[in-house]
């Protein structure tokens, strides 16, 4: 009897993911070690997750695609959140997809999203919908100057939102974003950011790492910071999360943005993947946000989601700074996604690691002056971090 050489393979070992780029990549860097094969559908052939797999190219639209993908694979996962829910369902229909098509759906749009939150008890950011200029103004007496105007849908880091602090914010947020569905919502004067991954295997058994402080600019994220806050928040934020990893009945990594105000967590943003707030796990975590999440698709058991030291990651966002310069600093891994180089995209990050916040500090901020831009003015927002 013949046997092809997957199924000799115990367990899962072909991973399908829909998406091609950094996250994709991490995927496969981290599954690659465990044994797994990597297919990757993504519209872009310089997709950058290519090199360590096969690359199918194909819209994300493409059902048929995304069925040949279900064929070629055991199971599959996405790297990017806004994959039509019709081709998941479609490939979820062949072969196992992690996490859930319904989780990919519920958090594709943001009223959807503040919906389910709500529903289950959760504190969201106080919102209004819009779908029109009389429900904007509605919004606005309800809520009051300023407020923040987002798509329900295909917003990411920043793009499709504008704040609204007066009448002529109101006129230019309306011109450039009032043809489609909306949301707004209230402005929140938060403390910090933070965000909590977790991650969830096919026995139901769940791991969180620590919770992570979140320096975003312009929408984007600089900067994170690894175990910055007290147990409270830390166990307030997994009761939340563990809500939602109940509601879908979820498998992989899941990921919840938080505004802190007055030591209480508001949820941001729900993220039914890998995230990019988690990088630090790869070089500061026992195991990392990638490794586990292949873990949890494939059936193989967890690891150890506790940090193994300080950590601080950097985002390099348009472009790459200096990278000799960069790695003479002590405690510094590099991070290159082999992407071209283009205003506001993600292409890399660096991780600091340290043995004390002490140390930890003073690097960073020899980085930070190292990389230059936003950094030095960004690591100052941190309690701890400044000069
Ligand atoms: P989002 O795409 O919704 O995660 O927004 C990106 C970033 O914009 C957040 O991480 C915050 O820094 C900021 N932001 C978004 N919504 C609000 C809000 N309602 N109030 C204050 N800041 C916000």
């Amino acid at each position: 009897m013949t046997q092809s050489v997957q199924n000799a393979l115990p367990g899962l070992s072909r991973v399908g993911v829909l998406g091609g780029g950094q996250l994709g990549r991490m995927m496969a860097i981290a599954g690659i070690p465990l044994g797994l094969k990597f297919i990757f559908l993504d519209p872009s052939a310089e997709a950058c997750a290519g090199s360590l797999g096969q690359l199918l190219q194909a819209e994300f639209s493409d059902v048929d695609a995304a069925r040949r993908l279900a064929a070629m694979v055991d199971v599959a996962t996405f790297d990017f959140e806004n994959v039509p829910q019709e081709t998941a369902q479609a490939l979820a229909q062949i072969k196992p997809l992690y996490p859930p098509s319904k989780a990919l759906g519920s958090c594709q749009d943001r009223v959807v999203e503040k919906e389910i939150l709500t529903g289950l008890g959760i504190r969201v950011t106080p919102y209004h919908t819009v779908s029109s200029r009389t429900d904007l103004l509605d919004g606005l007496d309800k809520l009051g100057y300023p407020a923040v105007l987002k798509t329900r849908r295909l917003g990411y880091d920043g793009k499709g939102q504008a704040v609204i602090r007066d009448q002529e914010d109101l006129e230019r947020a309306w011109q450039q974003l009032g043809d489609q569905e909306l949301i707004l919502e209230a402005f929140v004067k938060f403390d910090a950011e933070c965000s909590l991954i977790a991650v969830r295997g096919t026995g139901g058994e769940t791991r969180y790492w620590p919770l992570t402080r979140n320096v975003h600019s312009e929408g984007i994220l600089a900067l994170s910071l690894a175990g910055d806050f007290d147990q409270a928040l830390q166990s307030q934020a997994e009761g939340i999360i563990l809500r939602l990893l109940d509601h879908f009945d979820y498998t992989g990594v899941l990921t919840l943005e938080f505004f802190v105000l007055d030591d209480e967590l508001l949820v941001n943003e729900i993220a039914p993947r890998v995230h990019n707030s988690g990088h630090w796990t790869i070089d500061g975590a026992q195991i990392s946000q990638f490794e586990n999440h292949m873990r949890a698709i494939t059936g193989m058991p967890l690891g150890g989601t506790a940090a193994n030291c300080e950590a601080l990651m950097f985002n390099w966002i348009g472009h790459l700074p200096a990278r000799a310069q960069i790695l003479s600093i002590p405690g510094v891994h590099w991070h290159d996604y082999g992407k071209a180089a283009r205003p506001g995209r993600k292409i890399g990050h660096a991780t600091l690691t340290a043995e004390s916040r002490q140390e930890l500090a003073v690097n960073a901020r020899r980085l930070a002056a190292a990389a230059g831009g936003m950094f030095p003015c960004l690591l100052n927002t941190i309690p701890g971090m400044n000069a």
